[in-house]
């Protein structure tokens, strides 16, 4: 399964026309959880195979349009607020972080 996950991953990474890839998407097709698809992918992470990225939702839950994309956990702002929405972020809630993938070269 491990390697399943390893090809789909790194297909989606290298791919011209998809920008990036969340890991339910590659749980969801190859019928493993979460945990167990998120390990694959920090294994490629480190081995330099494809990129992390932290994505910053809106803190609106009728909302969650993307505010932020950030190499490091570090780089995002202390505030926010959403252009779409109007909602003003005093603090960052890291429910609303999520881990997106994408090809180291991107
Ligand atoms: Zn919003």
């Amino acid at each position: 399964m491990q390697h399943l996950i390893r090809e789909k991953a790194l297909k989606l990474a290298n791919s011209k026309v998809v920008k990036g890839f969340y890991p339910t998407l590659i749980a969801m097709q190859t019928k493993t959880t979460i945990q167990e698809t998120e390990e694959v992918l920090e294994q490629l992470v480190a081995e330099g195979e494809i990129k992390r990225k932290h994505q910053l939702l809106c803190h609106n839950d009728n909302c969650l349009r993307q505010l932020d994309m950030v190499n490091n956990i570090e780089d995002l702002k202390s505030e926010y607020s959403c252009d779409f929405c109007g909602e003003e972020m005093e603090e960052v809630l890291p429910e609303y972080i999520r881990h997106f993938y994408t090809g180291k070269d991107k």
